[in-house]
């Protein structure tokens, strides 16, 4: 591990839905808050699972959290250019959804398709983000464009690296837009040390999502690690990031099944534990 920042408070940090995916919104949000847990980034399935956006808020209100994000938006790729503009239409509508819901930022998955090539689809998402980007400001609504690992590149997303990310919000002249440095995708980048310290002094850390890569990874989708199970230093990554200036939350976003299947009650106790001594 490379020279630590301090411990973690976990006031600063908050947990997405997915995480504790068997939880309805309103025992995670419970469990959150009892272990001094400061916010929840809430995905759209658990809105749904809520019965909508209003009734969401109010749980998450009631237990006292912080809702850093809302995942998410984006897939701004596509061949078919009606589809790119129902894209840009959904998004306005996701902005919206963050902004009743009192969330500082909406999550952006870029988007890719087999059919139009990395480069062009790295267009669609600039002139995708440009058609939102003064619907966000209006909200007041952050947009964290999230590059995915390469291993996504085929289907999810034509953004792969730090260096993609902010060349893309570069372009974006002024507005609430950002990356969000998520370990999982980036921590094999060589660059990154020095592309996080690029972003920071470009102002365009937004988010810092945590969870570990599993060397025995089954699935490239769900079976992501909690912090110290895998292979990546998180806290030396958080070090970067902090380095760079970053101070908002440490979101702890671990898309794992094999955590699913145990008691998700001892599971945010555990999370609790690898936020101070892993993350
Ligand atoms: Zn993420």
């Amino acid at each position: 591990m490379s020279e630590g920042p301090d411990q973690i408070d976990l006031s600063r940090v908050a947990v997405h839905t997915i995480t504790c995916k068997p939880l309805s919104l309103r025992d995670l949000c419970e469990g959150l808050s009892a272990r001094g847990f400061g916010g929840v980034s809430v995905w759209r399935e658990a809105i749904d699972e809520a019965g909508g956006t209003a009734e969401a808020k109010a749980i998450v209100d009631g237990a006292g959290l912080r809702v850093p994000a809302l995942v998410r938006g984006g897939f701004f790729v596509s061949a078919d250019p009606e589809e790119r503009a129902t894209a840009i239409d959904e998004n306005r509508r996701l902005l919206d959804q963050a902004a009743e819901l009192g969330a500082e930022m909406v999550v952006i998955v870029p988007g890719s398709s087999s059919d139009v090539p990395l480069a062009e689809g790295r267009e669609h998402v600039t002139r995708g983000l440009e058609g939102v980007l003064n619907h966000a400001e209006n909200v007041g609504v952050t947009l964290a464009l999230e590059p995915l690992h390469p291993m996504y590149a085929g289907d999810r997303s034509c953004v792969n690296s730090l260096a993609q990310g902010r060349e893309i919000c570069e372009r974006l002249t002024g507005g609430r837009i950002g990356v969000a440095v998520d370990v999982y995708h980036v921590w094999w980048d060589p660059d990154l040390e020095r592309e996080i310290a690029a972003l920071g002094k470009a102002g365009l850390i937004c988010a810092f999502h945590a969870c570990d890569w599993l060397s025995d990874t089954q699935n490239r989708l769900t079976d992501r690690g909690l912090m110290g199970d895998g292979v990546i230093d998180v806290c030396g990554i958080r070090g970067m990031v902090e380095r760079a200036g970053f101070d908002g939350d440490v979101e702890v976003e671990v898309i794992g099944e094999r955590y699913w299947a145990g008691d998700q009650m001892a599971y945010l106790d555990q999370i609790a534990e690898r936020c101070r001594s892993a993350t």
